[in-house]
């Protein structure tokens, strides 16, 4: 697939405090992908710098292999659906959705037909006529991206559009967001801090801290082998044992951590601090066919949470957190022997 967009060595200072680290990103025509990071992360500068509103400090920004760095935001094939999406008060929605129309100059009839056309698609068919005090918020952000894509832009980017939502709405509008971008073919950049949200509609995260990108790839790639400990950590729950690698040889590691020492599949030289990483989901009660044993742990404290239990174990000193199926009946103050299957342990750096 052809690039749509592409960041080439793109970095960004505020008066010479680097927010965002020299960095290439791609994104594929068609693609959806979602910027995962914390807060001041630099997620906003990048979708800005790709849309027109903050412009790199070094580097090339290029949209369908042309150079639109010096372009200001109207001369891009892009469309922002920002933070707020503040939406004009006084105007009627199909006003609303048409402005971007009416300021390329397409004709009234034209403009009205057209966003009677994106209203039904973002499920608000024959309300053109309606004043925006006379909806919900979950509504607000339909005609915001309704507004956004009559336009047609080949990137439309999001900066968090659904933080405002309650959970319910969000997940609904999660969905219509997918089937929107496939529907349009057009490509989407959707800006979150909710990595539930990231995997849940990402064709591809990008995982961003501190200006930099810590990794990128599908989410289930993310999630099973993330590739830093940022990653580990932020997408998601993870148990890390740190440890230090006192034999390495042939593709295994031996390495020393406070539960002991493990032989793992792995890369490392003699003498690397790593860290072990395994999901809650991960640690098991019962043996695998290939696998460590952690040990002996005790259950702290459990909570039920529908679906599994969500226990709190320790075993000499570290805390571990387990995902057990419910229907293992597990109590606080038990002692089970966790293991851990050698295919689900990722080795990290520091
Ligand atoms: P995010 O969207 O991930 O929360 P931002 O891209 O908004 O992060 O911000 C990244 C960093 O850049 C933050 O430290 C923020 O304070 C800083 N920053 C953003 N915009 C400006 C600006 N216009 N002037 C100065 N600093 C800014
Ligand atoms: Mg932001």
């Amino acid at each position: 697939m052809k690039d749509r967009v592409e960041f080439r060595r793109v970095s960004k200072d505020y008066d010479g405090i680097a927010v965002v680290a020299p960095l290439d990103l791609s994104i594929a025509a068609g693609e959806f992908v979602v910027l995962l990071g914390p807060s001041g992360s630099g997620k906003t500068t990048l979708l800005n710098m790709i849309g027109g509103f903050a412009s790199p400090s070094a580097g090339r920004v290029l949209i369908d292999g042309l150079d639109v760095t010096d372009l200001p935001p109207a001369r891009r094939p892009t469309a922002t659906v920002f933070q707020d999406y503040a939406l004009f008060p006084h105007m009627s929605l199909a006003a609303n959705v048409g402005f971007g129309l009416r300021m390329q100059g397409m004709g009234k009839a034209e403009r009205q037909a057209k966003a009677e056309a994106m209203l039904e698609l973002v499920g608000l068919k024959g309300f053109g006529k309606r004043g925006v005090h006379q909806l919900s918020g979950g509504q607000r952000q339909r005609v915001a991206l309704a507004r956004a894509m009559a336009v047609e832009p080949k990137v439309l980017l999001l900066d968090e559009p659904l933080g405002a939502l309650d959970l319910a709405l969000r997940r609904q509008m999660q969905e219509e967001l997918v089937r929107l971008q496939k529907r349009s073919g057009a490509t989407f950049v959707h800006v979150t801090h909710d990595q539930e949200e990231a995997m849940s509609i990402a064709d591809r995260i990008v995982v961003v801290n501190k200006g930099r990108i810590e990794d990128m790839g599908p989410p289930s790639r993310v999630y099973l082998k993330p590739a830093s400990l940022f990653a580990a950590t932020f997408m998601g729950e993870s148990n890390v044992l740190a440890g230090r690698v006192t034999e390495s040889s042939g593709g295994e590691i031996k390495v020393e951590t406070a539960l002991g020492g493990f032989v793992v599949p792995g890369q490392a030289c003699p003498d690397a601090s790593v860290h072990l990483v395994l999901r809650p989901e991960q640690l098991q009660l019962s043996r695998p066919e290939q696998g460590i044993i952690l040990g002996q742990a005790r259950v702290e404290e459990l909570s039920f949470q529908g679906t599994h239990c969500r226990c709190h174990c320790r075993i000499a000193g570290q805390d571990l957190i387990l995902r057990a199926p419910v229907s293992t009946g597990l109590t606080a103050g038990q002692v089970v022997t966790l293991h851990a299957a050698l295919g689900d342990v990722v080795v990290l750096g520091d």
